[in-house]
């Protein structure tokens, strides 16, 4: 199931007065997609010239005049036509919801997480998180009834600019209309022909794997199973697979909570590696199938850190040849993540 090797890279080292410096190289493959990554964790050593490390002006980074915060957003933000949402924006707890400014999807929502403009990532608490998630679910749910065709929903997040979000307010994206996306089209096409092929479903034998393995298992809480990839799409990633659930209507109350809590964890242990910014998504079968040859699952990776100049991890490999270059091994942040839950 785990189809890995190994090459070595050498060369002659000025660092090492022109010795030689063997790097290993891991070729690993996603067990349902093929899809291909390399892994070399010595490239969290690569100097990096366009990097500085001060985050303190993220918490004031504009600050003044932000759309998100308390005191605009009822203001400034878009509200949803009154036929779709009565009275345009949905709200819970510190969360709202409303339009995205600039959509790419028939219907393309934000929920704000937290009343503050900035927060590090482990003061997330898990009363933000389920309250985000819920008025995200409130909104999906909305949009269906509304108009049957949108059944592909995707409630992702990128935190800070480094991954792509324009604002620094942390807010979740919840993106529906009636197209998948292409990796959950792939997802979704490989786990039917996995179950047809197999009569099992490949996310139980997955999980199951790895449990016995132990090596990238992390936790099981209520009916999620939290686990390092084997073979991720970035780095430090972070895999969940809920039982039972093939889309996001299928989720209960606990289930919000146990997510919630899990994504907290996760924070936590990134910012205890020293990470700050990161990219979190869901794949989700149709809203209205409950496929049991599929379970909702989602990712977590690390990005960059949010400096005014920094290093991308998205080069040329990853743009145009649809292939990772990944520099942490699954199994130790495995073992990292671990100890947050
Ligand atoms: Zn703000």
């Amino acid at each position: 199931m785990f189809d890995r090797d190994t090459e070595e890279a050498c060369f002659l080292s000025p660092a090492e007065d022109f010795g030689k410096d063997r790097q290993p190289i891991q070729f690993r493959r996603d067990p349902l997609t093929g899809m291909g990554c390399r892994i070399n964790v010595k490239r969290t050593q690569r100097v990096k010239q366009a990097q500085h490390r001060d985050f303190s002006q993220l918490a004031g980074m504009a600050r003044e005049g932000c759309f998100f915060c308390p005191e605009n957003v009822e203001r400034m933000t878009p509200r949803f036509p009154e036929e779709l949402i009565p009275g345009g924006r949905l709200r819970r707890g510190e969360s709202w919801v409303f339009p995205n400014l600039f959509p790419f999807a028939r219907y393309h929502g934000v929920a704000t997480v937290t009343r503050e403009h900035h927060l590090d990532i482990k003061d997330f608490t898990r009363t933000q998180l389920a309250d985000a998630i819920h008025n995200g679910l409130d909104f999906f749910r909305r949009v269906h009834e509304f108009d049957g065709d949108a059944r592909y929903a995707i409630l992702s997040w990128n935190h800070l600019p480094a991954s792509g979000a324009s604002i620094i307010h942390p807010h979740i994206q919840l993106t529906m209309d009636g197209r998948a996306t292409n990796f959950t089209a792939l997802l979704l096409e490989r786990s039917r022909q996995y179950h047809e092929e197999h009569g099992r479903n490949y996310w139980e034998v997955l999980v199951r794997e790895e449990e016995r393995i132990g090596e990238r298992f992390i936790s099981r809480k209520g009916d999620i199973s939290w686990l390092a990839s084997f073979a991720p799409l970035g780095n430090s990633e972070v895999m969940a697979v809920f039982h039972g659930r093939a889309n996001l209507f299928q989720l209960r109350d606990g289930d919000v909570e146990d997510l919630a809590a899990g994504i907290r964890n996760v924070l936590s242990a990134y910012y205890a590696m020293g990470r700050n910014s990161f990219n979190l998504t869901v794949y989700s079968a149709p809203v209205d199938q409950a496929r049991e040859d599929y379970s909702l699952n989602l990712r977590i990776i690390s990005r960059p850190d949010p400096t005014g100049y920094y290093t991308s991890d998205i080069g040329f490999m990853e743009a145009l040849h649809h292939e990772r270059v990944v520099e942490s091994m699954p199994e130790a942040v495995a073992a990292s993540v671990r100890d947050y839950f």
